[in-house]
């Protein structure tokens, strides 16, 4: 059966990816990998809209999390989490495990944090050394207003820390022009990589509190990494394939050119939104975001039971709701490799399915929805 992934994470593989990464391994310390890892270096910068240093790990997105606050605080230093859902806890958790002191701004799942609130903390724990925060909370479809809470941040003596695994490459984030000081990524995601790869961006203000920082840590220590980057190098072995491979998939995103990339997904979203809506799903968020949609399944439909549904019988895996919500809502993620074609069968799929499930659809309805969203972008598009 062919299989389609419209998960957030991980997500479709592009050929030229795919062909990279059978080739045979080459060492690391050749000037042949060397070259590859320069060009590799120059496509993150392009990605991340940044001229700062950027560290590649060996690991998941949350490795670069845990990267990032073991090298930028020391324990009892004072932080302040975004938590809006399962990713933005995430930063609480791993503060936590360090003894960092973490005030958790609780937003409701679903919704977006408000800018102020986090002024509002800045200015009473003026002692505050870091802000943690999300891009796209993957668990929730919800985009933060990242913009604003640079501008709030800069202000401050504090670090803005972003998680961009899933939004990087998928929704606008200008490293440098909003002043971002590490902003954090993942290869699974919009990068059209396999699972393996973390990322973090590291601004002057961040390397500054990289020097007082007492945290302990060994492969993520910055200060080791810092000193083989200069020289194009690494600490330890990378994942060589992985590098490859990400070599290409940047030549990729450079050839679309970010600013298209950006306006392929806001269509993928819209459509993957207007198609939902049609077939009476209820979206969850109200500041949506262009990597995954959250929607409630319409009365009496268990998304577990529409997942496995999918995947077994369709071959299309999109995800469950996380925590409280597995079982009420579906994530169809339209991010990285994603085309028309690729949400038109996941939609026509969740279609089929449904109705398999008992409830009453309008045959095609939601297909059509979401086509007439493709048509407009279609007719824009054309040279
Ligand atoms: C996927 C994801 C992560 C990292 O998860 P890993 O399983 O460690 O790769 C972190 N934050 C967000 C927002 C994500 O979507």
């Amino acid at each position: 059966m062919k299989k389609y992934l419209l998960t957030p994470g991980p997500t479709p593989l592009p050929d030229e990816v795919r062909k990279a990464l059978a080739l045979p391994i080459i060492h690391h310390r050749t000037p042949e990998f060397q070259k590859i890892f320069i060009r590799v270096n120059e496509g993150l910068k392009y990605l991340f809209q940044t001229q700062n240093d950027i560290f590649t790990f060996a690991g998941s997105g949350t490795a670069a999390m845990e990267a990032a606050v073991v090298n930028l605080l020391s324990a009892n230093d004072t932080a302040i989490a975004v938590c809006g859902g399962k990713f933005g806890e995430r930063w609480r958790e791993i503060c936590q495990a360090y003894n960092v002191k973490v005030i958790s701004i609780d937003v409701e799942w679903g919704k977006a944090v408000e800018p102020a609130e986090i002024k509002r903390l800045l200015a009473e724990h003026k002692e505050t050394k870091a802000v943690f925060t999300t891009l796209c909370e993957t668990s929730t479809g919800v985009t933060n207003d990242i913009k604003t809470i640079a501008e709030i941040v800069k202000a401050s003596p504090a670090a803005l820390v972003v998680d961009a695994v899933s939004g990087l490459g998928a929704e606008e984030l200008q490293t440098d022009k909003w002043g971002v000081d590490c902003v954090v990524a993942g290869s699974q995601k919009a990068m059209m990589l396999p699972p393996g790869l973390s990322f973090c961006s590291i601004s002057p203000k961040a390397r500054k509190a990289i020097e007082s920082s007492k945290l302990p840590k060994y492969y993520f220590d910055l200060r080791k990494a810092k000193k083989a980057l200069d020289k194009s190098d690494t600490t330890f072995t990378p994942p060589v394939s992985l590098i490859v491979a990400l070599a290409e998939a940047l030549d990729l995103i450079k050839k679309e050119g970010l600013e298209n990339v950006f306006k392929r997904h806001k269509i993928m979203a819209e459509s993957a939104r207007g198609a939902l809506l049609a077939l009476g799903f209820k979206l969850f968020s109200e500041t949506f975001c262009n990597v995954v949609t959250a929607a409630y399944t319409p009365e009496g439909i268990d998304s577990t039971q529409l997942v496995k549904l999918l995947r077994d019988k369709y071959g299309v895996s999109i995800a469950n709701g996380q925590e409280q919500f597995k079982g009420k809502l579906i994530r169809l993620a339209h991010l990285g490799y994603i085309q028309p074609s690729d949400i038109i069968t996941g939609i026509s799929a969740i279609e089929k399915a449904l109705s398999e499930l008992g409830y009453k659809v309008e045959s095609k309805k939601s297909v059509h929805a979401a086509e007439r969203i493709f048509d407009n972008y279609f007719k824009g598009a054309k040279k």
